[in-house]
């Protein structure tokens, strides 16, 4: 919601779906770039915020927001009510700026649902039990809505986001990137982890536990479109895999540009390299992604991982303080490789998928620096030139432009 002309839309959608007689929650996260500015504020006093007077700070954006929709609802005449997440009973644990919800008290909810009214909820926050006020982490609203969607059953979670859906492919890079209809929880928890940043990632981890389906659709559109057609727009996330008839064995093909790679060469292989490896890195709070340890030769071996580009220079200088330890003769970097996946459930019963991918890199003539599976996903390291050749090359060999 960027103005209060925007609220306003968003009040007369409310009511088209109340109208049409169904119970609505709704739950807004803060004006657009507003978490930004409280957020910069804190920072000019503090270069590292105390967390608890952070959330304290930042969750108050939502706070704004719903109260200006519930106004913008009795303006209209809908008997609305706004709520803060405490007033709503969205208990969270004590981790401040990224808070788990642990528990919803629906109860005050759902008497305002039964006495018809349209209940407004602030996104993004909670309150832990020590009755401080806490935030889930940026993009928090999206796991708000799904909790809440959750705690009270709902039929569906709409997202409106400022996209009309999930893609292929990111639309910016290949032209021929389609709407999926329909996606699975599982696909588009490796679509959002892999870099398509629709929704917040845990609450796409919150729709899978809770089997709440959540529907990812434009707050762009004119609010009094027909309701029907409103309902059928952007995409469903769903369970049911052979409802998924939509696309064929691949739903997409997601990137990370900014990847980096390491190899350690000449560890003894023996117990514990990994972990000698690994352990000071994850010591420092870097993330490792892929990773993959050769055959050892004359019992040394190499040890390659990747970690976001973001830390490389990190993760090199944790190497060169342990060279000592890890007796390895020297390590290579490339900080300009990009990770491209193939995700679709399709892959559990389909065979080839792996060998379509690797021939389709092959003929654009890309090297495949590394590789790594899941049960849904293949991904490959490539240098980062070719990233968008990859992208476009792999969208087209599995079927993925518009009919
Ligand atoms: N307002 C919060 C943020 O900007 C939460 C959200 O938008 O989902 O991160
Ligand atoms: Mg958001």
């Amino acid at each position: 919601m960027g103005s209060t002309d925007r609220i306003k839309n968003v009040a007369a959608r409310v009511a088209k779906w109340h109208d049409a007689g169904h119970q609505i929650v709704v739950v807004p996260s803060a004006m657009s770039g507003e978490t930004n500015r409280l957020i910069g504020l804190a920072k000019e006093i503090m270069a590292q915020p105390d967390p608890r007077e952070l959330d304290m700070i930042a969750s108050t954006g939502e706070q704004v927001s719903v109260g200006l929709l519930a106004m913008a609802l009795l303006a209209i005449g809908k008997d609305a009510v706004s709520y803060t997440g405490w007033q709503a009973g969205i208990r969270t644990d004590s981790a401040f700026t990224k808070a788990r919800i642990q528990s919803i008290d629906d109860t005050r909810v759902r008497a305002d649902l039964d006495a018809g009214k349209i209940v407004i909820i602030t996104g993004f926050q909670g309150m832990d039990e020590e009755g401080n006020i806490s935030t889930l982490g940026r993009g928090g609203s999206d796991t708000s809505a799904v909790a809440i969607a959750a705690a009270l059953k709902a039929d569906e979670c709409l997202i409106y986001t400022d996209v009309d859906g999930v893609y292929t492919t990111d639309p910016r890079v290949v032209d021929e990137a389609r709407r999926l209809e329909k996606i699975t929880f599982e696909e588009m928890l490796e679509l959002a982890s892999l870099g398509s940043k629709v929704l917040q990632t845990r609450s796409v981890e919150f729709a899978g536990n809770y089997q709440v389906p959540t529907r990812v659709l434009s707050s762009l559109t004119n609010p009094l479109m027909p309701l029907e057609e409103e309902a059928k727009s952007g995409t469903l996330i769903s369970f049911e895999e052979e409802t998924n008839m939509e696309q064929a064995v691949i739903s997409g093909i997601a990137f990370t540009r900014d990847e980096a790679k390491i190899t350690v060469i000449g560890v003894n292989d023996k117990p514990g390299v990994a972990f000698h490896i690994l352990g000071p890195i994850s010591d420092a709070n870097i993330e490792v992604d892929m990773i993959i340890q050769n055959q050892s030769v004359d019992g040394k071996t190499d040890f390659t991982f990747t970690v976001s580009r973001n830390d490389y220079q990190r993760a090199m200088a944790v190497l060169e303080s342990q060279r000592h330890d890890l007796g390895y003769t020297r390590i290579l970097g490339d900080a300009k490789v990009s990770k491209v996946s193939a995700v679709g459930v399709g892959m559990r019963s389909h065979v080839g998928v792996a060998s379509q991918m690797f021939r389709t890199l092959a003929e654009e003539g890309i090297n495949i620096m590394m590789i790594s599976t899941s049960e849904i996903k293949i991904s490959v390291l490539i240098d980062e030139k070719y990233m968008e050749l990859a992208v476009r090359a792999l969208h087209k060999a599995f079927g993925l432009e518009k009919a």
